[in-house]
């Protein structure tokens, strides 16, 4: 799972990975001999229609960020690599103003960004409308991210979109419910676990790649062998974190009276 693809001077997430480590990363994938594939066909291939080639390695961008663009397309097109881009909708850099003064998190895609991604090979699938904390929202506005987001894609590219990924990787019984209802084929999740041999098609986990992962970590997680230990650190955060956040979701259904 990947962010953006930016030097430290250029922003301050601790998730943009520097381009020369992508670069990097992607000439050791294709020298050693790694195919990927997109969610999409990964979750095809899980619900036993189509086959996965060897070594089969799914590369995931989040958010929409226009560095996507610019540095990530031609080195996967080069390489003759695909890719799933989740796109939060609403952020996208010709989208409008985004509600009560917010700022988008860095400079986005443009929608015609977006379709060119797509006709160059890269699956295209929704990451909400307004990236907000999915199992936090109320039913409506929960259905209104969901299927806005949606319809706005398949609207754009005038193709179905049958993957999401939920924003910070948070969901819910009733959100993975939600995303199911309409229509999406898997969703994915964040985890930082490796994905088991029968995984929940609508919580598939993915590895966080960031800025301080190094090349031995990264070859580690291609490898699939083991899950590296400084994951280990993200899911015990990531547990803890899900159990507040649970316990306010439903402080706060109480208090709605819903
Ligand atoms: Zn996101």
């Amino acid at each position: 799972m990947y962010h953006e693809i930016a030097p430290p001077g250029e922003t301050t997430s601790r998730l943009a990975v520097r381009p020369d480590a992508w670069a990097e990363q992607l000439a050791y994938l294709h020298g050693h001999g790694y195919r990927t594939v997109t969610v999409r066909q990964l979750a095809a291939a899980l619900s036993g229609h189509g086959e996965l080639p060897d070594q089969a390695i799914v590369l995931t961008f989040d958010d929409g960020y226009e560095d996507f663009h610019r540095r990530a397309l031609p080195l996967l097109t080069e390489y003759g690599f695909t890719a799933t881009l989740f796109v939060t909708t609403g952020w996208l850099e010709d989208a409008g103003p985004l509600p009560d003064g917010r700022d988008r998190p860095g400079r986005m895609l443009t929608w015609s960004q977006v379709a060119e991604a797509r006709a160059a090979g890269i699956e295209i699938a929704a990451h909400s409308l307004l990236h907000p904390q999915l199992d936090q929202l109320p039913p409506r506005k929960l259905h209104e991210e969901l299927s806005t987001s949606k319809a706005q894609l398949e609207d754009r590219l005038g193709a179905p979109v049958s993957g999401l990924a939920y924003p910070f990787g948070y969901s819910s019984a009733r959100v993975r419910q939600a995303a199911w209802d309409l229509g999406h084929g898997y969703a994915c999740a964040v985890g930082n676990v490796m994905m088991s041999e029968h995984p929940d098609l609508f919580a598939l986990p993915r590895l966080t790649i960031r800025r301080t992962t190094g090349m031995e970590m990264f070859q580690e997680v291609a490898r699939g062998a083991s899950v590296p230990q400084i994951y280990l650190q993200d899911r015990v955060l990531t547990k803890g974190w899900a159990m507040v956040r649970r316990t306010r979701a439903a402080i706060g259904s109480v208090s709605r009276g819903a």
